[in-house]
């Protein structure tokens, strides 16, 4: 088995032969891409999966043997060789098992704004072409070892995220789990394509609502179309100079959170102000994205009331350089200086930090990038590590995921190296596993 041979896309189905299993022990719906065309008998297939460090999701372990069987853990063994008799053994000497990675900020019906500007993407690109790129996105970030994603707002695509999910479900596509935000929630006259004239009525991209009663309406509107989770914009570039300013009240946030957690879903707020900030945390919503606006009193309300932070200042950066910025040549840009200054006085705060980039206004794959600069920007690796796994699970409410224990989801990655060293090594994959089945291997067994 030479390691080429295994990356990326490789035959499953050879695979699961040489792992161990037997092709008729194979539901159909456990080999990815083929759809499930008869009941699926339950998966049983074992295998030891053992490597020198374990990152459980909180801390590192040497000398790791974890036990899988169908979609499960089974077990996690440090230390000391478990009776491994009968049981197919992967070996990952010099390597890391950690659990999938959880992208906290996604949107996979976006591709970057430097290959074609968010405005062109919603007005002149079909949604049949937004949904082939999703398709590629989703695999790219699977196969990146991002086992879940929360994809925050379609941006013109409706509810087909939704469709998507089904689609990665069902096994007709590759693709992380997905949590489906469907339409971003904006105030009227905030988002969207703009225009000069105000003769025409450009897309929006996103949902507009008005007033309690319109936002309870949309919020129930996308929880029956299949939301996960609510996404409303607490801000938006919408004052007299294109500055970002205060969209909704604190009394239509509420609605939102209202109808939102009667259902059992979160609210996820998009903010930039202060003032954005200050609104959603009187509401009670249980993440902020982005946050630049936050200082040391927002978070600390935030901490004081759970309230997670996403900083996503990878996408910051991202856009400053379509901008023209060269990373580590130019000085910061305003926008970069703002961000490390309000990510720093996030740590010291101690409020609950998500990892999340926003990815989409960056490539998808590229997902590493927001664990690389978050440790840049003063974060430890383990706790970026803990951010993108048990952290992220947490505060998603994903109960069987981003820790390795006994009775969770067999979403696994194997890298080569110790990413609590050197965070880079997360991109260092040497095998992808979502719910037991493996989409990526390489390893060095003769
Ligand atoms: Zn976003």
């Amino acid at each position: 088995m030479t390691p080429s041979r295994f990356n990326g896309k490789a035959p499953v189905l050879g695979l699961l032969l040489l792992l161990g299993g037997s092709a008729s022990s194979q539901t159909p719906d456990a080999i990815h891409g083929a759809p499930a065309t008869q009941t699926p008998a339950p998966d049983t297939t074992s295998r030891w999966l053992h490597a020198t460090h374990v990152f459980d999701g909180v801390t590192m372990h040497d000398d790791g043997w974890v036990l899988v069987r169908g979609k499960h853990i089974v077990t996690a063994v440090y230390g000391q060789k478990p009776p491994t008799e009968g049981t197919p053994v992967l070996d990952f000497p010099g390597c890391t098992l950690l659990p999938g990675l959880i992208e906290g900020h996604s949107h996979l019906f976006l591709h970057p704004y430097n290959e074609t500007s968010w405005d062109d993407q919603v007005t002149k690109e079909s949604r049949a072409e937004r949904t082939a790129r999703a398709v590629t996105h989703a695999q790219a970030t699977l196969m990146a070892g991002f086992t879940t994603v929360r994809d925050l707002g379609t941006e013109g695509c409706w509810y087909d995220d939704v469709g998507l999910k089904h689609a990665i479900e069902k096994g007709v596509i590759p693709g992380p789990r997905m949590l489906c935000a469907t339409r971003a929630i904006v105030a009227t006259g905030s988002y969207g394509v703009k225009s000069e004239s105000s003769d025409l009525d450009l897309p929006k991209g996103a949902a507009e609502v008005d007033g309690v009663e319109g936002m309870m309406h949309e919020v129930r509107v996308q929880i029956g179309k299949g939301a996960d989770v609510i996404k409303v914009y607490a801000d938006y570039r919408w004052g007299p100079h294109d500055e970002a300013e205060p969209t909704f009240t604190v009394d239509e946030l509420k609605a939102a959170v209202a109808v939102a957690s009667s259902s059992g879903r979160i609210v996820v707020v998009h903010s930039t102000t202060k003032e954005g900030m200050l609104r959603a945390i009187q509401a009670g919503v249980t993440t902020i994205e982005h946050g630049q606006g936050g200082d040391d009193t927002v978070f600390r309300l935030m901490k004081e009331k759970g309230i997670a932070l996403c900083p996503t200042v990878s996408a910051g950066e991202a856009i400053s350089s379509y901008h023209g910025w060269r990373k580590g040549i130019d000085p910061d840009p305003i926008s970069v200086v703002r961000a490390k200054k309000s990510f720093s006085q996030a740590l010291a705060s101690g409020v609950t930090i998500l990892m999340g980039g926003d990815v989409g206004v960056f490539t998808h794959g590229d997902n590493a990038r927001e664990m690389e600069t978050m440790v840049e920007y003063g974060m430890s690796p383990l706790a970026v590590l803990q951010s993108a796994t048990s952290v992220n699970a947490r505060v998603f409410g994903l109960n069987e995921l981003g820790n390795i224990k006994a009775r969770y989801l067999a979403d696994i990655i194997i890298v080569q190296g110790d990413p609590t060293r050197d965070i880079h090594t997360v991109r260092a994959l040497r095998m992808v596993m979502k719910d037991g089945v493996i989409y990526k291997l390489a390893t060095n067994t003769p």
